[in-house]
């Protein structure tokens, strides 16, 4: 039965933590193991600026931003290699150029096209180093290229899976060889091959791909922090680690904002009732937050998430008319059609209320379109706040010194706008 792991950026920043890394599965005796790898540290970030500069015309951007990339790529490799690291570094030199003859070829085409042929570049680098790393320090390894497994539909940058085509390549898959299989996160291909990406941090959800169609034992999901927190502790004081959660529960988490998980990576663990950890990668022995189907522990305790950078729009339709049905299905499609996630949707008879964190190229031409058939009030830089399984008393107390903007709730989730400039800083859970 095979363990699946996966490993984000901040696990594989640079040649220190790659090192730790190899001791980590080195002490992990089971096998087959199969291990997820996303881009190391801040790639993938670099690599949509990298896309950016190309697309608008600037060499010289363009140019430096690949030199630091391949000069970063490259000191990761000296540094764990020394004088061995030629053979690796010329596997580096080789995606390096494929990267950019991509860039060249795509650089008048679609973007989303563009954008997959060559962000994917993250993941194919870091798994050749990791690969190479991990069969230097003895584990016997097997670099598996994840476009050849994962099978997607072509919308770009937000591919679907074909599950069958997925599970079939999979199966076919020799894992019985006692090596360890790296294989990379957040890029897969049509079934033509050409490559596609599953959405920012897909990493965790590709794992959950391989966990699924590999029926495995367990996946675990190392992290840069020791579990799932009842809110995050960076802004929170008296956050908690949540020990047990369901699938369920952890849907709701993720789908309302609660970064540690990709909200994707869910559905396919439950339909097998394949467990779910997640873990500190510095302490792989702490006991981290375990996920199944097992619901008992939903609601122990409350659970905060909040959102920042937020914009509510308030719909009313113009002479005294309802919000009726057929006006909430035009509005929501537009959201559908600019491919924005509302955060929280409340409606009154002649009112819709939407919180939304769009990126402004896809917003602005949505509230235009609204606009015109609309009257439209908007607010900027606003912070929504959902409380699960919290009472009345929590709900006050958190909001008290904040004027609330708007708010929706239902027996187990309760959700406050907030003005931005007012939920800066830390806040505290009062016990
Ligand atoms: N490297 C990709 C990203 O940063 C995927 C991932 O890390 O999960 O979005
Ligand atoms: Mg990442």
């Amino acid at each position: 039965m095979t363990q699946v792991f996966k490993f984000g950026g901040a696990s594989i920043r640079g040649a220190d933590a790659i090192r730790h890394l190899g001791r980590l599965l080195a002490d992990f005796p089971e096998r087959p193991l199969a291990v997820v790898i996303s881009a190391m540290g801040q790639t993938t970030d670099a690599l949509e600026a990298l896309l950016g500069g190309g697309r608008a015309g600037e060499a010289s951007d363009y140019r430096n931003r690949l030199a630091t990339l391949r000069r970063d790529h490259l000191d990761v490799v000296d540094a764990l290699f020394g004088s061995e690291a030629a053979p690796v570094s010329r596997r580096v030199e080789a995606l390096f150029d494929e990267l950019d003859a991509l860039h060249r070829t795509h650089a008048n085409g679609e973007r989303p096209l563009h954008y997959d042929q060559t962000v994917c570049f993250g993941e194919l680098l870091s798994t050749t180093i990791v690969s190479a790393w991990l069969e230097a320090s003895g584990i016997a390894t097997r670099w598996q290229d994840a476009r050849e497994l994962v099978v997607t539909d072509a919308c770009h940058q937000a591919a679907n899976v074909d599950w069958a085509a997925t599970t079939e390549r999979l199966q076919r898959l020799r894992r019985d060889d006692g090596r360890l299989l790296v294989t990379q996160g957040f890029i897969a291909s049509t079934p033509d091959g050409v490559t596609t990406t599953l959405g920012r941090e897909g990493s965790d959800y590709s794992a959950a791909i391989l966990a699924h169609c590999l029926d495995a034992e367990r996946l675990t999901l190392c992290k840069d922090v020791p579990g799932l927190f009842n809110a995050d502790p960076r802004r929170f004081d008296n956050a908690v680690q949540l020990d047990h959660l369901s699938y369920a529960e952890a849907i709701e988490l993720a789908w309302h904002g609660a970064k540690v998980i990709h909200p994707k990576a869910l559905a396919p663990l439950q339909r097998k009732a394949i467990p779910l950890t997640l873990r500190s990668f510095t302490q792989p022995r702490a006991p981290g937050t375990a996920i199944d189907a097992d619901t008992r522990h939903d609601g122990e305790i409350p659970v905060l998430i909040l959102r920042e950078g937020q914009t509510l729009l308030e719909l009313r339709p113009r002479d005294f008319a309802f919000m009726d049905e057929a006006r909430q299905h035009h509005i929501l499609g537009g959201l559908v059609e600019a491919g924005l996630h509302a955060g929280m949707i409340d409606a009154g008879a002649m009112r819709l209320s939407l919180c939304l964190d769009g990126h402004p190229d896809y917003l602005e031409p949505l509230v235009a379109a609204f606009r015109a058939d609309y009257r439209v009030t908007r607010r900027d830089d606003l912070a929504l706040l959902t409380v699960r399984h919290g009472d009345a008393a929590l709900l006050e107390a958190l909001s008290e010194g904040r004027e609330c903007l708007a708010e929706r709730g239902n027996a187990d989730t309760a959700q406050r706008v907030f003005p931005g400039t007012r939920c800066r800083g830390r806040w505290r859970i009062p016990n």
